[in-house]
């Protein structure tokens, strides 16, 4: 997302952006917006100083750190950026939203908070099914 500084109105202004899965792309590859994010902005602008009050929504695809399966997770994220102009003309946001996203992303993720993981004998998921392993 970029903030013409010019276009910035005395009441502030509202914009809308779909960021799209290519923008996201990380090198770590743990991140996965398959549908992208919405992003939603209003910017004020005092002066030299710009506020941009933003939230970021999307469904991430995630896979559980114990049992590998692949699960959804909605994230709403709101942020605060403040900036503080020197002749800039143009705002970029990506980076910014891009960091607060991974800022926030959990280094470990579960299906649910009591996923049993996968049998280290016979590898099958504990969660959806007992093996005979331990008998
Ligand atoms: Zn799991
Ligand atoms: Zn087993």
């Amino acid at each position: 997302m970029k903030i013409f500084v010019n276009e910035i109105l005395p009441e502030g202004m509202d914009l809308e952006e779909k960021m799209g899965p290519s923008v996201l792309d990380l090198e770590t590859d743990q991140i996965h917006f398959t549908d992208g994010l919405d992003i939603k902005a209003h910017i004020e602008k005092d002066k030299d100083i710009v506020t941009v009050d933003c939230s970021a929504k999307g469904v991430e695809k995630r896979t559980c750190s114990r049992c590998l399966s692949e699960f959804s997770a909605s994230i709403d994220k709101r942020m605060n950026f403040i900036f503080q102009l020197e002749g800039e003309r143009t705002i970029e946001l990506d980076d910014k939203i891009k960091d607060e996203v991974i800022l926030d992303h959990p280094i470990r993720m579960l299906c649910k908070p009591d996923c049993k993981g996968l049998c280290a004998l016979c590898g099958k998921n504990l969660s959806s099914a007992l093996c005979k392993c331990k008998e």
